[in-house]
């Protein structure tokens, strides 16, 4: 403990000790150091947590605490706007200088940018790092000097341009405040959902915090990688890391990870294969949150303008069958039932569920942002945003709204077996393969040694698949017509 004027540690995306550039820079002043965690709903507004992410954040903040006692500091926690609650800690606890990583949500930034302005004229120092991206997003630009909208060169450029730096270790030992100002108790805020079943598969399915994250990396170099490029699109094998939570709340910097891919695939070169394509996706990250930086309305508007008269359907009932996976197309109905069990979806499932909200019921894809933004663990600003803008065929080098996923043929090429379907959706678990994906068009005697009765065990389809696409195809033909 000490008593000279502390330095302020703002921790919000990175609930980290290890490559977290802040508090390296607040232990390595010679300051005591004061760790605080302000849960701002107040200025997130509409993009305040959902109930899933409000799940792990509980565990992530217990355990991130519990990481800093380990090093000799406490953890303060406090609750309302930002640009209230960082001046108030400054006033109460005699700090000299805050610290922390960059943030990137067009709601956070001009908050940050009016405290760190604020601070300065009150003479406390103010610095900022990046710690949540690989490169920040005035790095990566053409050669005119503009951002990138188009995933391919702007992965070309990065890939040049390279990562800045190694991982930085965590802190062995630092010096807490002599005193602390009054702080909340976490569990006073409350966070864990109201419905104690749902959380049941959550806490079977994750281990938030950094731990937990390392775990699941350690796991994945060693039994993932190598498969990753060919079982990346499998959801009925454990093909992808599961890390994206893990690096949503900053349990993990990008930056580790990839220096990690990048030493496993030093140390064997089979790993190569598996080891870029895995990086491609962190490029992917990358580029979503670019383009957010670049486009405030990423989460609510259309990239491309003429998707705004897109004449798009109120269907509450589909809807509400799309959520609770009961549209009767197994593949798209097993996945909604993953993310509602386990708060993750595959990524291969996350677009046949998307493109059937979007394409097959012509439902907007705001509304499906918003079911992930409650219910996905891993629920993140530019990544869903700019995933549903690219299936809706309206983002930034989107897939073309006339590409239209077929559920029964996706079922069939990535999940051959229903291992998958079976697995979510135990009412066809006994179906044969060659029916799990189609039931509606097994033969009575399949059905009934299946135990299956259509419509009360399992719905038929909400919809007929080629009837939507036509009339899809038709809404968008109309939108062109009357952009023309
Ligand atoms: P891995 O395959 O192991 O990939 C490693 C990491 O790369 C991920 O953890 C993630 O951080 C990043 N990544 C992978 N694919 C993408 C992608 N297409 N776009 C951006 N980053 C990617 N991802 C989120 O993190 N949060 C979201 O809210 C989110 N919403 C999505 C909504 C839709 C409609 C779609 C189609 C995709 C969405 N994704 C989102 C992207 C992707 O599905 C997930 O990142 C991935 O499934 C996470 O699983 P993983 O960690 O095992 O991925």
């Amino acid at each position: 403990m000490s008593t000279a004027a502390p330095i302020i540690v703002w921790f919000e995306r990175d609930l980290r000790l290890a490559d977290n550039p802040a508090l390296a820079e607040a232990v390595q002043s010679g300051r005591p150091v004061l760790p605080l965690f302000v849960l701002d709903d107040a200025t997130a507004g509409p993009w305040r947590r959902g109930a899933a992410s409000r799940w792990w954040l509980d565990r992530s903040l217990a355990a991130l605490a519990r990481d800093l006692t380990t090093v000799g500091l406490p953890l303060l926690l406090r609750r309302g706007p930002a640009a209230r609650a960082v001046p108030a800690v400054v006033a109460e606890s005699g700090a000299a200088a805050v610290v922390w990583n960059r943030r990137y949500e067009p709601w956070s930034r001009p908050r940050d940018a009016a405290i760190k302005e604020m601070l300065a004229q009150s003479g406390i120092a103010v610095r900022s790092h990046n710690a949540g991206l690989l490169r920040e997003p005035w790095e990566v630009r053409t050669g005119e000097g503009e951002p990138y909208r188009v995933f391919t060169p702007f992965w070309r450029t990065l890939r040049a341009i390279g990562v800045a730096g190694r991982p930085l270790p965590a802190p062995a030992a630092a010096t807490a405040p002599a005193s602390l100002p009054a702080g909340d108790r976490l569990e006073d805020w409350d966070l864990s959902p109201r419905r104690p079943d749902w959380a049941g598969g959550l806490r079977r399915t994750w281990s938030p915090g950094e731990a937990g994250a390392r775990r699941r990396l350690t796991e994945f170099l060693s039994a993932g990688l190598a498969g990753y490029r060919d079982g990346r699109d499998r959801p009925d094998r454990p093909g992808t890391s599961m890390l994206s939570p893990h690096l949503h709340f900053g349990e993990l910097s990008p930056r580790l990870v990839w220096s990690a891919v990048a030493d496993a695939v030093a140390a064997d070169p089979g790993l190569a294969a598996g080891g870029e394509a895995y990086r491609r996706e962190l490029g992917w990250r990358e580029f979503s949150h670019h383009l957010l930086f670049h486009h405030d309305r990423l989460p609510d508007a259309p990239l491309r303008a003429e998707f705004a008269d897109m004449p798009w359907r109120r269907a509450p009932d589909e809807l509400r069958a799309w959520q609770r996976g009961r549209t009767g197309y197994p593949i798209v109905d097993a996945g909604m039932r993953q993310l509602w069990e386990t708060g993750w979806m595959h990524n291969r499932v996350r677009m046949v569920v998307a493109s059937f909200l979007v394409k097959d019921l012509l439902i907007p894809w705001q509304e499906g942002a918003a079911w992930f933004w409650d219910t996905l663990v891993d629920a993140d600003l530019a990544n869903n945003s700019a995933s549903w803008q690219w299936v809706a065929g309206c983002g930034a080098d989107a897939q073309p709204f006339f590409r239209v996923f077929n559920p029964v043929l996706q079922g069939r090429k990535f999940d051959p077996d229903g291992a998958y379907v079976r697995r979510f959706v135990p009412e066809l678990a006994r179906l044969p393969a060659s029916w799990i994906h189609e039931p509606w068009k097994a033969p009575a005697d399949v059905l009934a040694e299946a135990g299956v009765r259509l419509d009360r065990d399992y719905p038929r389809p909400i919809v007929d698949h080629g009837a939507a696409r036509g009339r899809a195809l038709a809404a968008l033909e109309a939108t062109r017509r009357s952009a023309a």
